[in-house]
């Protein structure tokens, strides 16, 4: 990373460059001990919103029909930037959410990943999904015309850095790489937790579109001391989808907004999930003991802060003894849980002192941990109720972010498969079972697969693979959308729309589509999937 590249400015950055008229400045700070990050940070304008808008709606047509190949190289040369400049972006991730310096380089090497995955989507190309139906001149009684159709980039993309991710999730993470291998713009309005890092990256995907000779609109960044300059980006006529992940409450504050603009347009919001879980009988008498320790590790991985976590657990009353003590006093011994932000901390705090509060729920276990004056952390907690109280309480299967869990208890098979079925939407459903347990158990696979986007078995929710036929999304409310992923190549999806073409001249149409499949892509030719040219 050059000298420009690592110097922390605090401005947007805009048309390639680092923007210095500004609104109300803010500060990042430090998990530890809330110590004041410099230097200042700025909030972008509502002029430098229109300009990043206007830049962007510019870029849109060149950088749409650029080559597939051509974008690859794109994403390839972030990844490359991000590879030869990642040190001071881990340092300054570290500083900024706590987050530990491996946790910080694994998620480094994550998002370089996700960069060089939808690169190679975008080389094979088939992603298009072209289909083509040919003329009949002689069809009876009126004549087919030549019909063709394909995936195009929808338009600029709004991309709300998370939180919890601070690298893979934001500047450049998985929803930047997706939308920009669609071939969209991106405005990323940048996480106040962490400005620092989104700065760095930032200007590392700023050096990769001056290197590719791109305009500079494909890419800003903005920041913000409030919610104003997102709220103008998605409200912006110029912006045609949204990604967020984040809270519940922002994300349906999203979802609102792009539903009520003039043109609506679609918000793909990741929001909280409770990740059910269920432990069937025969698991829990063969390896109760196991699953406590790997349930405990999952439930306070990054303490507690994914959106990923276990944060219920259906326990069957006969057999779970053993496992709730072994939890018991795992959970006790716990030290403090640094957590990503103060205001995270807080949310935290007040979340498990109100579920203290609930009569027919049981704190059955709460960490010694001795929390320090001013640092972001959390105390690991484990709840218990009974099946029947938690289905008289909605609000028991609602997320709290950070290191806790809650058991229930169930008596018999039928009261699982109630408790499924009136599960909300989740992210996922993991099944703890015997080879007997699971094979009985499709009823209840049967009701998860309508309720979640990934259903585990015998593992732990936390820890998203990053492939192809990964699915990270779910019925709302855990997501906005339930039929998109946010994690995995299928998330490109979530920012194209079909384009047919009728009666075309060859030479007009884009060229996944011409006669002699020059890019040699998978079609759907007459229904039959096929690389071979037209004759
Ligand atoms: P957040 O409050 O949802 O904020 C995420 C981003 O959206 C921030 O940039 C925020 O801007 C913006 N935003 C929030 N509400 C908005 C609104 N009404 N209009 C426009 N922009 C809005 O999430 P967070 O700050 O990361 O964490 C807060 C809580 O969210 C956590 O305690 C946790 O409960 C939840 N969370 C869940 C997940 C998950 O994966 N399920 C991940 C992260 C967080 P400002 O920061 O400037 O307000």
């Amino acid at each position: 990373m050059g000298d420009t590249e690592s110097k922390l400015t605090g401005f947007s950055l805009i048309g390639g460059k680092s923007v210095e008229d500004h609104g109300a400045g803010f500060f990042g700070a430090n998990p530890a001990d809330a110590s004041r990050l410099e230097p200042q940070f700025f909030s972008a304008t509502s002029e430098n919103v229109e300009l990043a808008a206007s830049l962007a709606t510019e870029a849109f047509p060149v950088f749409a029909h650029q080559s597939g190949q051509a974008r690859a190289r794109f994403l390839r040369a972030i990844g490359e930037n991000l590879t030869a400049g990642g040190a001071p972006v881990i340092d300054r991730a570290h500083l900024e959410t706590g987050l530990p310096l491996t946790r910080l380089q694994g998620e480094l090497g994550r998002t370089i990943g996700q960069l060089k995955m939808f690169a190679e989507v975008l080389e094979e190309g088939s992603w298009v999904d072209a289909r083509i139906d040919g003329a009949d001149p002689a069809r009876k009684p009126a004549p087919r015309p030549d019909i063709r159709s394909m995936l195009r980039p929808i338009g600029p993309v709004v991309v709300f850095g998370a939180s919890n991710f601070p690298l893979a999730f934001s500047v450049a993470g998985g929803d930047t790489a997706s939308a920009l291998a669609a071939g969209n713009p991106v405005l990323v309005k940048a996480h106040p937790a962490h400005p620092g890092t989104s700065e760095l990256v930032g200007k590392l995907v700023q050096k990769a579109v001056k290197e590719m000779g791109l305009p500079a609109g494909v890419f800003s960044l903005l920041f913000d001391a409030s919610i104003d300059v997102g709220i103008a980006l998605v409200k912006h006529p110029a912006v045609k989808a949204v990604a967020f992940t984040g809270s519940a409450a922002g994300g349906q504050a999203l979802m609102r907004l792009a539903a009520e603009r003039p043109e609506p347009i679609p918000c793909y919001a990741e929001m909280g999930s409770t990740n059910p879980m269920f432990i069937l009988p025969g698991a829990m008498r063969d390896r109760g003991a196991a699953i406590a320790q790997g349930l405990l590790g999952s439930f306070t991985l990054g303490s507690g802060q994914f959106c990923t976590k276990p944060g219920l657990v259906f326990v069957p009353q006969q057999e779970g003894t053993d496992f709730v003590q072994g939890l018991q006093s795992s959970v006790t011994a716990l030290g403090p849980h640094g957590m990503l932000t103060q205001a995270i901390a807080k949310k935290y705090s007040s979340s498990v002192r109100k579920r203290m509060d609930v009569g027919s729920v049981q704190a059955i276990a709460v960490a010694n941990a001795i929390l320090e004056d001013n640092c972001a952390a959390g105390t690991a907690a484990l709840f218990e109720v009974s099946l029947d109280e938690f289905l008289a309480d909605p609000e028991l299967e609602e997320e709290i972010f950070g290191p806790t869990t809650l058991l229930v208890k169930y008596g018999d098979k039928a009261a699982i498969l109630l408790a499924a079925e009136k599960l909300h939407g989740h992210l996922t459903a993991t099944i703890h079972g015997t080879e007997e347990d699971l094979a009985n158990a499709d009823d209840l696979i049967r009701i998860l697969d309508r309720k979640v986007g990934r259903i585990l078995f015998n593992g732990y929710p936390t820890g998203v693979e990053v492939c192809h036929a990964m699915v990270h999304g779910g019925p709302y409310p855990a997501t906005s959308d339930g039929r998109s992923t946010s994690v995995g190549s299928r998330a490109i999806f979530r920012f194209a729309r079909q384009v047919c073409y009728q009666d075309c001249p060859d030479a007009a149409l884009p060229a996944e589509l011409r006669k002699g499949n020059p890019l040699g892509v998978m079609r759907m030719v007459n229904g039959r999937l096929t690389r071979e040219a037209q004759s």
